[in-house]
């Protein structure tokens, strides 16, 4: 059971190296200056987000000028 979800665990871990789809959900700090869209919610160049984190699908952010940032290059 233990491998299992270990497994699981590293497994849910890759899914950030799948190529991102105009469907998958990213993350905006939504600041004046945000320029930047995160596919990791625990990215670190989130945590000096003072404002609100919104959830965008990349299609959605990609409209609004977002681009990677540069942690998850
Ligand atoms: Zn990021």
């Amino acid at each position: 059971m233990k491998t299992f979800l270990l497994l699981f665990l590293l497994l849910s871990d890759c899914k950030t190296a799948i190529t991102p789809t105009d469907n998958t959900i990213v993350y905006v700090c939504e600041s004046s200056n945000g320029k930047k869209y995160h596919l990791n919610p625990n990215c670190k160049g989130l945590r000096n987000c003072s404002h609100r984190i919104v959830k965008l699908t990349l299609g959605e952010a990609k409209r609004r000028g977002k681009t990677l940032c540069h942690w998850e290059k």
